[in-house]
C-alpha cells in the first residue's frame, strides 16, 4: 500500500488552529480518527478485504516543520500540551496525527508528574500560554510502569529489584495510589473474591491505567490553576489493540465507537469513585 503525502503549491491546504479547549480536543479526536482509519485500512488490505489503492494525504510544508522560505523559522505555538508515557508503542504525535508545532510533548514512564516534568509543563503553560488551548494526560493500555506498580502491590517480596531501586520506585510509588484505589474499586464492584479470579491482575492493571491517567490529570489541573486561568486538563488512555483513544476501556469495535475520547480531570473523591465504577462495569 502506498501512502502519498501531497503538497500542491497552487492549492495549499490551510493550517487551521483551534481557539478553545473544546476545539483543541476535537482536533486531537479527529487526528486519532485518521490514525485509526489508516490502521483499519491497512488491516483490511492485509486480510484481502480491500484493494491496494494509494492513500493520499494532503500536507502543508509547515505541518512537516519545513519553512516555505529558507532561513525563516516558525514561532513556537503548540495548541495542546500532552503528558504521555515513554512506551515505544505509544508515539503521541502519530497516534493523534499531529504535525510539527501542534503539541508540546512531555513523556515519562507511567505518565507521572515528577519535578523535571513539572518544570517542562510550567515552562509551556507560562511561556506558550497564548497559543495553548488544552492540556491532555495520555495513558495507554498494557503500560509497563503501571504493571510494575501492580506487581509491587500484589507480590512485594517477589519484586525486590524494583522495590530497592530508588529511581524506579520514584515512578511506581506515584502509581501505587491508583493501584490501591483500583483494588478497592474492584472489590466494591465485584466482591472480595475478585482477588482469586484468574483475570484479577489484568483487571487491576487496566483499571489502574485509567485511574493513573485521571489522578495525574487531577494533580496537573491544580498545578496549571496555580499558574494561569482557564486552561483545562483532560485525560485519556490509548488502547493499543483498537488504535483508539478512550476515557473508558473498550472491549469491542462497537463499544470503542461509543466511548468518549477524553474526560475532564476529576475534581473530587466522588468523581474518582464514579470513574472506578464505570471502568469495572466495562471490564467484566
Ligand atoms: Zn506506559
Amino acid at each position: 500500500m502506498d501512502i502519498v503525502y501531497r503538497f500542491d503549491p497552487h492549492d495549499p491546504i490551510q493550517h487551521k488552529v483551534p481557539r478553545s479547549n473544546r476545539e483543541a480536543l476535537k482536533f486531537l479526536e479527529l487526528g486519532n480518527d485518521r490514525y485509526h482509519a489508516m490502521a483499519e485500512r491497512i488491516q483490511e488490505i492485509a486480510t484481502g478485504k480491500r484493494d491496494h489503492s494509494p492513500m493520499i494525504v494532503p500536507v502543508n510544508p509547515l505541518q512537516l516543520g519545513i519553512p516555505i522560505v529558507a532561513g525563516l523559522e516558525q514561532a513556537h505555538a503548540p495548541y495542546a500540551l500532552v503528558l504521555g508515557c515513554s512506551d515505544a508503542r505509544a508515539p503521541i504525535e502519530r497516534i493523534l496525527d499531529c504535525t510539527a508545532n501542534d503539541v508540546f510533548v512531555v513523556r515519562v514512564a507511567g505518565n507521572v508528574l515528577g519535578v523535571e516534568c513539572l518544570g517542562s509543563i510550567d515552562y509551556a503553560v507560562t511561556v506558550l500560554r497564548s497559543s495553548l488551548q488544552s492540556v491532555l494526560v495520555m495513558g495507554h493500555t498494557q503500560c509497563g510502569a503501571v504493571a510494575a506498580a501492580v506487581d509491587l502491590y500484589l507480590r512485594p517480596s517477589s519484586f525486590g529489584d524494583i522495590a530497592f531501586s530508588h529511581a524506579v520506585r520514584s515512578l511506581t510509588d506515584r502509581i501505587l495510589l491508583s493501584v490501591r484505589n483500583a483494588a478497592r474499586g474492584l472489590e466494591t464492584s465485584l466482591g472480595a473474591k475478585v482477588q482469586k479470579h484468574k483475570r484479577y491482575r489484568e483487571w487491576l492493571t487496566t483499571t489502574s491505567c485509567f485511574l493513573n491517567a485521571a489522578v495525574t490529570a487531577y494533580d496537573l489541573q491544580r498545578e496549571v490553576n496555580s499558574l494561569t486561568k482557564g486552561l483545562h486538563v483532560s485525560y485519556s488512555v490509548y488502547d493499543m489493540a483498537w488504535t483508539r483513544m478512550g476515557a473508558l476501556p473498550q472491549r469491542s469495535k462497537k463499544e470503542a465507537e461509543g466511548t468518549p475520547r477524553f474526560a475532564a480531570a476529576p475534581e473530587s473523591a466522588k468523581d474518582f469513585d464514579n470513574l472506578v465504577e464505570s471502568i469495572t462495569h466495562r471490564l467484566v
